[in-house]
């Protein structure tokens, strides 16, 4: 019986309801932008627990963990009952969760650490000279390079040969040492029991190929699986989903193929253009209503995609009144008048009662908005990045990680090498040695700390002047986990910085006090956490995926500023599409190679950027621009400014 007391009619139109009712099985929602896919996944969610389901047995897959959260708390909100056996979140999240549980079958043990992007550099860099590749070639890949290769082979499921070939051509010379450093690389990552982001996706499959039992068990837990933005699901993603849902078929996935943005991720649009033929059984439920903008944004959106060829036909009508203005487009001179431009419209709209929230500056590329982080500074107007350097990755942050990470998984060889180097005297090369001391160790491989680390480390050879340092460090590590079992994650942080980190942090930052902040914060944020484990993953999927600055004091409302690859799904009364030149957006890239699908990703981008305003919608760029070498040269703006009849924005003289 009901227990939620929804009215299921009265809050869905009728296509939202034929899809939120439908019967058990597999189903396809595709519709539009602001069409209300999410609001019916959320509804259907709730319409399943309504009708028996257990939350048990549901898993539900987002993009972000924040979506995953808002999602979670609204049908808490529709339905009153306890969520938490209900599974939900990113792929990422879902597949470390199952993993902590199973790693061993891997040859894993469930304290695995999660390298994140700058970890895998640094790992690929020290692979890179012991191989000595970078002195045989002054011109040999940087590891940022190697990173991107081996994570979009992983996320195609390719061969590193095959993805070099087709997306890194120009470097096929080098293709034997690539081969040898990412043979390595595979080996360094299970020597240290680390997993990179893309490891837990393709490790979760592996786990599942190769132990039929365990994909059998979560396959018949989960009756019901709900996957938002399907659109950019990749081919690991889609096997996961695949795998998982051959017990009960019971798999709802939404999403807008023109809205999938994903493709040099590995995303790919065929998963959600092929659904119907992996599920023949399959119903396809369309919804042609926006509820989210007024007609004038919508109309320049569906005009703004018109242009590519490919696309499955969505009409979309508008049900919202007239707004209270059409789309501006506004050209300024440079990006300084831009940004003066826009916070003067933002103090106004601020002015005249808009929340700070509701406000929303999209770009191409985070550097678009150098200026515009300055201008905004200035004026006082508070904001959020959600691209950029995040909270969690400064170096101050990853630092004090550092030594819970090497005292949780006591292989993790980068987190030991950063923490020693913290010590005065010890460089990579003295890191080096203590690491081959450390790893020679039989207590290095087991599964839990050691009971003592000083007792085992004390007389490791470091230089007469780190000696101090070095007993202070083995010391606090016996702290840390005394007796062999961690601390919980808020005291570790505290002894942490009482025993080493505070004064080095004095002799090492200018912004000492910013810092020391920082990391009062994070002890703060830690204590939700009951296990030091437990708080270092959920922090390697914070740090790398969509959630802002948990730092700033941003309770009295903050302008959002985010590249339209971090604003889908989302929407703001207020919108600015800024850097809206030729070469900018869309990329010189595209438009040098004559890339026709990179062109239409292009443009799908900025169809995903204009459908994130509900009422007012600027569009600029600026005429001029300055060379990084000095000059000034005039750009022409976006060719898909051009595309739309001129009819439906208009345009603002602000000089
Ligand atoms: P996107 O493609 O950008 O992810 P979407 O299709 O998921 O968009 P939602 O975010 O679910 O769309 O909905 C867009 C807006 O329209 C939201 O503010 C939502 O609350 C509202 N909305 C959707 N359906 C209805 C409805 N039946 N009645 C009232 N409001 C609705
Ligand atoms: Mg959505």
């Amino acid at each position: 019986a009901p227990i939620s007391g929804i009215d299921y009619h009265a809050t869905l139109n009728e296509e939202q309801y034929a899809a939120v009712s439908s019967e058990p099985g597999a189903a396809l929602v595709i519709a539009g932008a602001g069409s209300g896919k999410t609001r019916t996944l959320t509804y259907r969610v709730a319409w399943l627990l309504d009708h028996g389901t257990d939350p048990w047995n549901i898993l539900l897959l987002t993009f972000t963990n924040k979506a995953a959260r808002e999602m979670t708390e609204r049908v808490r909100a529709l339905i009153p009952i306890d969520l938490s056996r209900l599974w939900s979140g990113t792929f990422h999240s879902i597949a470390n969760r199952i993993l902590r549980q199973h790693a061993d079958y891997l040859g894993y043990t469930p304290a695995f650490t999660i390298m994140d992007s700058d970890d895998r550099k640094s790992m690929i860099k020290s692979i890179v000279k012991a191989l000595k590749l970078d002195e045989k070639s002054s011109r040999f890949p940087k590891p940022e390079v190697l990173s991107s290769l081996f994570s979009l082979a992983d996320n195609e499921g390719a061969g590193i040969q095959e993805t070099l070939e087709n997306a890194y051509p120009y470097l096929s010379n080098h293709l034997d040492a690539i081969l040898d450093v990412h043979e390595q690389y595979v080996l360094r990552k299970q020597e240290t029991n680390s997993m990179d982001f893309d490891d837990l996706l393709l490790n979760v499959v592996r786990l599942f190929q190769e132990q039929e039992h365990l994909r059998a068990l979560y396959g018949a837990r989960f009756h019901h699986i709900l996957v938002d933005e399907y659109q950019d699901t990749n081919y690991l993603q889609s096997r996961f989903i695949d795998m998982l849902a051959r017990e009960h078929g019971q798999l709802m996935v939404v999403g807008d193929d023109a809205q999938s943005i994903y493709s040099w991720r590995g995303a790919d649009m065929e998963n959600i253009l092929s659904f119907t033929t992996r599920y023949p059984s399959a119903k396809t439920f369309k919804i042609e209503t926006n509820y989210r903008s007024v007609p004038e944004i919508l109309e320049l959106s569906n005009a703004a995609i018109a242009a590519n060829e490919m696309q499955i036909e969505k009409r979309l009508r508008s049900v919202r009144p007239t707004g209270e203005m059409p789309p501006a487009l506004v050209p300024l001179n440079d990006d300084r008048m831009q940004a003066k431009f826009i916070s003067q419209r933002i103090r106004d709209l601020i002015e005249e009662g808009t929340d700070p929230n509701e406000i929303a500056v999209l770009y191409r590329a985070h550097f678009h908005s150098m200026e515009l982080q300055m201008e905004l500074t200035r004026s006082e107007i508070p904001f959020r990045i959600t691209s950029g350097i995040r909270f969690f990755e400064q170096a101050h942050i990853k630092d004090v990680v550092a030594f819970m990470r090497f005292v949780v998984n006591p292989r993790d060889e980068l987190s030991f090498r950063r923490m020693v180097m913290l010590l005065p005297g010890i460089g990579p090369g003295m890191a080096q040695k203590l690491w081959a001391r450390w790893a020679a160790c039989p207590e290095n491989r087991a599964e839990t700390p050691p009971e003592s680390f000083s007792a085992l480390m004390m007389e490791f050879p470091v230089p007469a002047k780190s000696k101090p340092g070095w007993m202070q460090l083995c010391y606090t590590l016996d702290e840390l986990a005394p007796g062999g079992k961690t601390a919980n994650p808020a005291s570790m942080l505290v002894s942490i910085n009482e025993a080493v980190y505070d004064e080095y942090m004095q002799s090492a930052f200018e912004n000492y006090d910013q810092r020391r902040q920082d990391l009062l914060h994070l002890a703060g944020f830690s204590e939700r956490f009951d296990s030091a484990e437990d708080f270092l993953s959920q922090l390697s999927l914070l740090g790398n995926t969509d959630d802002e600055s948990a730092a700033a004091d941003l309770s009295g409302g903050a302008v959002t500023l985010s590249t339209i690859h971090q604003a889908k799904g989302l929407e703001w009364s207020v919108v600015f599409l800024i850097g809206l030149c030729d070469g900018m957006f869309p990329h010189q890239r595209v438009i040098d190679d004559g890339d026709l699908a990179g062109l239409e990703e292009e443009r799908r981008l900025f169809y995903v950027g204009i459908t994130r305003a509900k009422d007012q919608l600027y569009l600029t760029y600026p005429r001029w621009n300055c060379r990084a070498q000095g000059g000034t040269f005039m750009q022409m703006p976006s060719r898909f400014l051009d595309e739309v009849p001129a009819a439906l924005v208009e345009e603002w003289e602000v000089e």
